[in-house]
């Protein structure tokens, strides 16, 4: 096979610029008897927000540990900047910052104090470690707060100290389990804000897993999980795009005959959703007179709406993303 002309390769598509930080290769797991990944393969690129979005049990937590080098993959193979995650962990271990779900840093200890041990394990000391605390507090804007135990710090300050904790060692990548939980919706602004600092001052790959879609929508690209399954890969605009058109539902006695009659009369899929009839439209308003028109008193209520993730998980998997109480959905 002939060899690519390198020279021939404009510089926004230098292959090496563009190869992936984090690279997933057909990677399953199985627990025993249950397969919590299946199969799933995407590349994370340099400086991007990238989310893992799934249900509570799609495989989200699996993965991350996988990527963490917590856990081995029982199939298929996950690199980090160049190293395999099951091979090399040490390595990956140096170019990946860790944030967990669970609090790690030490509510008794003062912020500074936290980072102080953290940078000894990563063998820094002296001079060099009180400038990185004092640079790493001053980056997630808690500089004033250094002395503070983190008892005495707000949640949204405590997350930001775990942040501080997981880049002590200029990680190229960022990998954050659920980093919303337990945030009010001011202490979750300020986050993303960091997050997204961090992506375009530092270039640093950030990952996050969430089962919330607003948190989801921050994210530069998505891979949408169900049942250890990849189900869709994209920016949110792009897989908002391709359902197209606009999303119709509707409410009626008979949803499962009137979702058959209205596919009869007009064409495409129509399914019934928890109850409601449900379609995508290119052109939704002109359909709701048509619909109502075809079908008189057969319709209690209908909507027409932009599509959201949301939709983009019915239509990828035929069934409602159950989010949980924290979404406010049910
Ligand atoms: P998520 O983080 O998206 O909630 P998980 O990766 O935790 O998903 O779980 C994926 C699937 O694997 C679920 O069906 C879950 O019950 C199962 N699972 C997770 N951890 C274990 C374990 N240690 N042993 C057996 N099954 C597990």
């Amino acid at each position: 096979m002939p060899l690519p002309d390198v020279e021939s390769v404009p510089a926004s598509q230098d292959v090496r610029a563009e190869s992936p930080v984090i690279r997933i290769e057909r990677l399953g797991h199985r627990y025993d008897q249950r397969q919590a990944l299946d199969d799933v393969s995407f590349d994370v690129r340099p400086a991007e927000i990238f989310g893992l979005l799934g249900p509570n049990g799609s495989g989200k937590t699996t993965l991350f540990r996988i990527l963490s080098t917590l856990m081995l993959a029982t199939e298929g193979r996950a690199t980090i900047m160049g190293h395999d995650a099951a091979r090399e962990p040490n390595q990956v271990r140096r170019e990946i910052g860790v944030v967990f779900q669970a609090a790690s840093v030490d509510a008794k200890l003062t912020a500074a104090e936290n980072l102080r041990h953290q940078g000894h394990l990563y063998g820094l000391s002296g001079r060099t470690l009180k400038r990185r605390i004092a640079e790493m507090l001053g980056r997630v804007g808690l500089a004033d707060r250094a002395r503070d135990r983190v008892e005495t710090l707000s949640g949204g300050q405590q997350r930001r100290v775990e942040l501080a904790k997981g880049l002590m060692h200029h990680p190229a990548v960022l990998l954050l389990d659920e980093p919303s939980t337990g945030l009010d919706p001011g202490a979750r602004r300020d986050l993303w804000l960091y997050l997204k600092m961090l992506r375009d001052e530092e270039r640093v790959t950030v990952v996050v897993t969430t089962h919330l879609m607003e948190e989801a929508e921050h994210c530069d690209r998505l891979a949408i999980l169900n049942e250890g399954k990849l189900v869709a890969l994209g920016t949110p605009a792009e897989l908002k795009r391709e359902i197209g058109g606009e999303v119709i539902v509707m409410e009626a006695r008979e949803p499962q005959s009137l979702a058959r009659r209205i596919a009869e009369r007009f064409g495409g899929p129509c399914n019934v959703i928890d109850g409601k009839v449900r379609l995508e439209r290119e052109h939704g308003h002109r359909f709701v007179t048509d619909v109502v028109e075809a079908f008189p008193g057969e319709i209690d209520s209908i909507s027409v709406s932009k599509p959201t993730l949301e939709d983009v998980f019915i239509d990828r998997t035929g069934h409602r993303f159950w989010t949980g109480p924290e979404s406010g959905t049910p």
